[in-house]
């Protein structure tokens, strides 16, 4: 109960919290993510970085892959150091201060530590605050906890329209006060999450299970390690020249495909996983692997479809030539739309529609948008004629349909399979999915240059529509390892 025993939209108000706490997040995160890419290839005449496009596209690719990478580090600090409400608060104010270094126009070097900072604080606030939402509902029925959990997908989305704000600044204004206005923007989330804390119930208010002082102690000792491996490595690389913006983009996309392989291999192992959570494991590695090619497409959003608005679009409105990064809020304007209307599918559907079976629909439909979005390259003749906004207002509601089929299902899905040992973690592993699909879409995108838009979108594309229809012809196997034909009905 809120102020005066209000609740928000029927739910406890300690969700409102947290609600617009990670609204604010992804304002700041989506906003910088829609104008980042313009702003490093711009030439420096523009006060841009002036990076070379295939570069520039591998970087926003990982730095996208690292935020949602440290979200596995970053939940595990939560349960045994901090406590999630504590977590929380810290990443936004490390996010803040990333995106206020973002916006000192002061050089690359303030860019890479932006970016840095804001990996690592997203690392904190993101896997925990998802966490805390599932934690205000410990004891009621899923029913509740589902609703509360698309109520707070909304959120997201409504933050997630951040570009119109962000990316009116940034690009016909100036990048800095783009960047700054994303600061201003998770400084307000963190004033709303201090002031609203105290409807938390005390969720999160202590570590799950706390180190003891020897486990703290080995984990300083190992963390002193690995930071000196790393500081060791870096130096030896800029020593020999060979510490180039590429070079760490490979290394991370390596980093972000070797993680889960070896954890996954790790929790396979694990004495504390029984034969029967063996057998869902089974089932949700294939269900990684097929989100993990999905976020490879969709979140190429942010470089290769932005760059495709910003010289091959026709932007003119009524006369007025809108900012590029304004194509990014198609996609949370059509999930804000779409999200009742799922609801009330998965509810319509009940059982009928299985995971691996929305799973496979989620790949087609991102395969069909690179498709579409072979045929709008192809009619932009070589990049000489301008195409019409609509085509990327369609290739983005085939995303949208295919997100809402994988997203939050797979949050849900998550939980459901997840090792009891592992639970706490779980959150994380599914982050992992985003961390190497947005890595390697980052590097696969260097081929855009030399393949051309069309034969690029289009082999992507075909790739991911094989991959669904090989993925529902698998539906009935994931259902019997996922023990899913019993389930009375699969909500969301
Ligand atoms: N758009 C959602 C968010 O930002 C989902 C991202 C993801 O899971 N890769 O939270």
């Amino acid at each position: 109960r809120g102020p005066g025993g209000r609740t928000f939209f029927g739910h406890p108000w300690g969700l409102a919290t947290l609600f617009f706490t990670e609204m604010w997040e992804r304002f700041s995160f989506y906003g910088l993510r829609a104008i980042l890419v313009l702003f490093l290839i711009a030439p420096p005449s523009e006060s841009g970085l002036g990076m070379a496009e295939g570069t520039a596209k591998a970087l926003l690719g990982v730095y996208m892959a690292m935020v949602y990478f440290v979200a596995l580090p970053g939940g595990w600090v939560a349960d045994r150091i901090l406590g999630a409400r504590k977590a929380v608060l810290v990443g936004g104010v490390v996010i803040m201060l990333g995106h206020i270094s973002m916006a000192i126009p002061g050089g690359a070097g303030f860019v890479y530590l932006g970016l840095l900072l804001i990996i690592l604080g997203t690392g904190l606030l993101k896997p925990n605050i998802s966490t805390m939402v599932g934690k205000l509902y410990v004891g009621e029925d899923s029913a509740r906890r589902d609703s509360a959990f698309s109520l707070f997908y909304m959120g997201i989305n409504i933050g997630s329209l951040a570009p119109f704000l962000v990316g009116y600044l940034g690009q016909n204004i100036n990048w800095h006060l783009g960047f700054g206005c994303a600061a201003v923007g998770m400084a307000l989330g963190i004033v709303q999450y201090v002031l609203g804390s105290r409807h938390l119930r005390g969720v999160g208010d202590r570590p799950g299970h706390r180190l003891n002082p020897q486990e703290r102690s080995r984990f300083l000792r190992i963390t002193a390690v690995v930071l000196a491996v790393v500081a060791v490595l870096v130096v030896a690389a800029a020593v020999t020249g060979t510490l180039t913006v590429d070079a760490v983009t490979v290394a991370l996309t390596i980093l972000a495909i070797v993680v889960p392989v070896v954890y996954f291999g790790y929790m396979f192992r694990s004495h504390e996983v029984t034969a029967e959570e063996r057998v869902k494991l089974r089932a949700y590695v294939w269900l990684f692997l097929a989100a993990a090619l999905f976020w490879m497409i969709f979140d190429q959003a942010a470089g290769p479809l932005n760059i495709f608005a910003n010289d091959n679009v026709d932007l003119n409105v009524f006369g007025w030539q809108m900012p590029a990064s304004w194509t990014q809020n198609i996609n949370p304007i059509l999930v804000i739309s779409f999200s009742a209307f799922f609801a009330w599918l998965w509810l319509r559907l009940g059982s009928r529609a299985s995971t691996g079976m929305k799973f496979g629909f989620a790949l087609v439909m991102s395969g069909l948008s690179f498709v579409v979005m072979s045929i709008a390259s192809h009619a932009t003749h070589g990049g000489t004629v301008k195409v019409s906004l609509l085509w990327l207002v369609a290739v983005y509601l085939l995303q949208t349909l295919g997100e809402l089929c994988l997203s939050p299902v797979g949050l849900s899905v998550t939980t459901r399979l997840a090792p009891t040992a592992f639970a706490s973690q779980m959150m994380g592993v599914w982050f992992l999915a985003t961390a190497a699909g947005d890595a390697v879409g980052g590097q696969v995108a260097r081929l855009q240059a030399p393949w051309g838009d069309v034969k690029y979108f289009l082999v992507l594309g075909v790739f991911s529509v094989l991959a669904g229809v090989l993925l529902f012809l698998f539906v009935r196997s994931l259902r019997r390892l996922m023990g899913e034909e019993r389930e009375p009905a699969v909500t969301r």
